[in-house]
């Protein structure tokens, strides 16, 4: 990106021209949510100013509106990540309810006690705990495949697991929240699949950093958050094949999840409606539309070279920081760097930072088993998005040189 694209970029995001404890705002926390763009603000305020009413249900034109512009959101996101069809798409409250969706319903279908369920030790608490509701409910078993020191997946030890656990199901991140590693998704799905295993993955961290197609990928399952994505909070999806969806039971029920109910026998609809129990979040699912739009109508190679530019800067210049570490050294990793420094522990750092506007996360990132793993009570996390620039990076260089000199 040009300095004036980027500058033009950056005027759509109004939150970033604040100051913060009288310091221009640097914003490095991307991986924890995005900024939203003007585009999605205010097609939520004209949904809400124009168009507010309940979908499915109503013949009058507001709901009518309301409810061709949900739909039309599904089939957004389906041409987005390559769908066949806008019915293989479910909209849920987060990546979080997608899976928990997922593992409830293979609770009462596929999964039986004793069988296993192959995780990595890399994954989102998200990806942990709805196994381990269902270890406690239904008897199944987790696996985990191992993560070498520098923080990689280690690929033979998948294919071990896939031989020696036999698991009924895989479930894996695609990109690493907290070290930025990106893991052979589509290699590993294929190998899965070789031995019959479904695979569901969790394109959290991928999919606004670069193109994630679900045919090419071929996944059974995939999982993303809106908020991550320029788009609303409470606002997720489930993509699923959709023979796969349609075999599986309901994870809630109520209204417009139904063909018809009597106290004897309720049939329930197909996919995606089968899994839309209540009113969903309308306005959530538009503003997600105008998300991917948004991102649409820029040169998407063009923003994933500067994201690459920004995590290429970064790692440069936080080598020259004297006694920090970079955690998760692999030279294939998008737009998150973490790192623990000799001299102060993560959350001094990311106070510090604060104090000088930059705004970074600390701690566990949500995955205490890597960090038990890696020996680490926690990292600083800096985490870019296109709209980030270099001389941001050389700000956040300069504060950690400044507390590694207070510090020592
Ligand atoms: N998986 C990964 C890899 C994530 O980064 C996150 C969010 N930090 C989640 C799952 C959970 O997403 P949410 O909290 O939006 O449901």
């Amino acid at each position: 990106l040009t300095k004036q694209e980027l500058s033009a970029l950056r005027e759509q995001f109004p939150i970033l021209q604040q100051e913060v404890n009288g310091k221009p705002l640097v914003y490095l926390d991307n991986a924890a949510t995005s900024q939203k763009p003007k585009a999605v603000i205010e097609r939520l305020k004209r949904y809400y100013l124009e168009d507010n009413a309940n979908i499915h249900r109503g013949v009058h034109a507001l709901s009518q509106r309301a409810t061709d512009d949900y739909e039309a959101s599904r089939a957004k996101v389906a041409s987005f990540i390559g769908a066949k069809d806008p019915g293989e798409i479910v909209f849920t409250r987060g990546a979080t309810e997608s899976i928990n969706l997922v593992a409830s319903s293979l609770a009462q279908s596929t999964l039986q006690a004793g069988d296993t369920v192959l995780v990595t030790e890399m994954e989102h608490h998200a990806n942990i705990v709805p196994w381990q509701l269902l270890r406690d409910r239904i008897g199944i078993k987790l696996a985990t495949v191992r993560v070498s020191d520098s923080g990689e997946l280690d690929e033979e030890d998948f294919y071990l697991k896939l031989e020696s656990e036999k698991p009924k199901l895989v479930s894996f991140v695609h990109v690493s929240n907290s070290l930025g590693v990106i893991n052979p998704a589509k290699k590993l799905i294929s190998a899965a699949h070789c031995e019959g295993i479904p695979v569901l993955l969790d394109a959290c961290q991928s999919i606004p950093h670069f193109p994630v197609d679900v045919q090419e990928l071929d996944c059974d399952w995939l999982v993303f958050s809106g908020h991550k994505l320029f788009g609303p909070t409470g606002i997720g999806v489930l993509y699923g094949k959709k023979d796969i969806l349609n075999s599986m039971p309901p994870y809630q029920g109520g209204g417009d999840m139904i063909e018809s109910v009597s106290f004897e026998k309720t049939v329930y609809k197909n996919a995606p409606e089968r899994f839309e129990a209540g009113t969903p979040h309308i306005a959530g699912a538009i503003g997600l539309a105008a998300a991917i739009e948004f991102l649409e109508s820029m040169d998407r190679e063009a923003l994933l070279a500067h994201e690459t530019r920004l995590l290429e800067a970064a790692t440069k210049g936080l080598q020259t920081v004297p006694g920090l570490r970079i955690i998760g050294e692999s030279d294939n990793k998008a737009s998150v760097i973490s790192f623990v420094m000799d001299a102060a522990h993560p959350h001094d750092v990311a106070s510090f930072l604060d104090a000088a506007g930059i705004a970074i996360r600390s701690g566990h990132h949500c995955t205490q088993p890597l960090m038990i793993r890696l020996g680490l009570p926690g990292t600083a996390r800096a985490s870019f998005s296109i709209y980030n620039t270099l001389d941001e990076v050389d700000a956040l260089v300069e504060e950690l040189v400044r507390i590694q000199k207070f510090f020592a």
